[in-house]
């Protein structure tokens, strides 16, 4: 076959323009006696083909055609699964390979074939969300991905709408509901030290901040939820705490943890929120995190051990903004000395829920950390007015 190229006309290059078109790389409408080949067609060609990686040469060979075949399939047009031997290739592949990536799934590259591997991904994530893991992409899996990408985004045009959400919510925290997570629990107390007759565990001590924090943020006026309580009756694996989170509506969820490590000179805070590695996904996650991290640092004076991004199921499987913040090292003697001192637990819930309130101020009216007054934000709300 011949490469179709410019100057050419006919039905194959309408074609060709309609499955551009589509693929926004060419608007829509067109000039009049649209099924020319001319130079805006053949621009589009080469931007498609920069894009998947084909040699760049503006015509329209057999490699290309059947790239823009491929390309018509939009997700959830049809049903996708791992066809023996002639697997499905297709945009929707591509575009649902993409989104399993950015959720942490293990998909290899996203490259539009829906093989062993795309078919593995789906079951997982079936799996996790509660559908039959038979690793097709049917109509019920695309409502469960659909579901999740309120928190699953894809660049900054996404980012922006969603803390768009939250500017539109107001600055007043009263009415929010938040779900504060306590680490572990006393069947899996996390980290462990002993201190003379004093015996320190993740658990209690994340209960404790947890209980610090509640307090806080009911005062300033939030609906706040524990997903545990000091001695909980059994086990709670981060799936439950997610669905729980879930099914309360949560605003926001805090998960409250310390960390530990062999070596004891190791210390500090970090937070962490939703996000891969390779840095595809950004959520309203990442904003919390770093205000919680800034906070904390700036109030308690811990090492600054930054924010990343995880896939952790607490993370992926909430549906609201949620971060896990890592409050020093028990095992560190100097994290130790100041975890136990209640003054300073105060100090880190103040830093929390001053970030909690910076979340809900429009970006352009935010206040240099450590500059909010927590107990004038409880005046505030035990005087009846409204913040804003
Ligand atoms: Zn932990």
């Amino acid at each position: 076959m011949r490469p179709i190229r410019r100057g050419d006309r006919g039905p194959a290059v309408t074609e060709i323009r309609a499955v551009l078109v589509g693929l926004s790389l060419l608007p829509a409408g067109g000039p009049p006696g649209a099924d020319e080949f001319e130079a805006e067609t053949e621009r589009a060609v080469r931007t498609f083909q920069q894009d998947r990686g084909l040699s760049v040469d503006g015509q329209v060979g057999p490699e290309t055609w059947r790239a823009l075949d491929a390309a018509r399939w939009r997700l959830g047009a049809r049903t996708l699964y791992q066809a023996i031997p002639d697997p499905l290739i297709g945009e929707d592949v591509r575009t649902l390979q993409e989104r399993l990536l950015e959720m942490g799934y293990d998909v290899g590259r996203a490259d539009g074939i829906y093989g062993a591997r795309t078919s593995r991904a789906v079951a997982q994530f079936q799996r996790e969300v509660g559908l039959g893991p038979d690793g097709a992409c049917g109509p019920q899996t695309m409502n469960a991905l659909r579901r999740l990408g309120r928190k699953v985004v894809g660049g900054r045009p996404q980012w922006l709408r969603e803390s768009d959400a939250f500017r539109q919510s107001g600055p007043n925290l009263v009415g929010k509901v938040i779900v504060i997570d306590p680490g572990h629990d006393p069947f899996d107390p996390g980290f462990v030290v002993q201190d003379g007759p004093l015996r320190w565990t993740e658990a209690d001590l994340a209960y404790d901040l947890a209980a610090r924090l509640e307090g806080r943020l009911a005062a300033a006026g939030m609906r706040v939820h524990l997903t545990r309580g000091p001695a909980p009756a059994a086990p709670l694996t981060d799936l439950t705490r997610a669905d729980l989170a879930n099914e309360l509506g949560g605003d926001l969820l805090i998960s409250l943890h310390i960390d530990g490590h062999a070596n004891p000179e190791a210390d500090g805070v970090a937070t962490y929120h939703y996000g891969t590695s390779n840095g595809v996904t950004s959520t309203v996650g990442e904003r919390l995190a770093g205000l919680v991290q800034r906070e904390i640092v700036a109030r308690t004076g811990l090492r600054d051990c930054h924010i990343h991004a995880k896939t952790w199921e607490l993370l992926r499987l909430t549906r609201m903004p949620a971060v896990r913040v890592d409050v020093g090292y028990l095992t560190s003697p100097s994290d130790l000395a100041r975890l136990t001192d209640p003054r300073f637990r105060d100090a880190t819930v103040d830093a929390i829920v001053a970030a909690v309130q910076r979340m809900y101020f429009p970006v352009e009216e935010d206040v240099p950390t450590g500059s909010i007054d927590v107990s004038e934000l409880r005046a505030v709300v035990a005087a009846g007015a409204s913040l804003d």
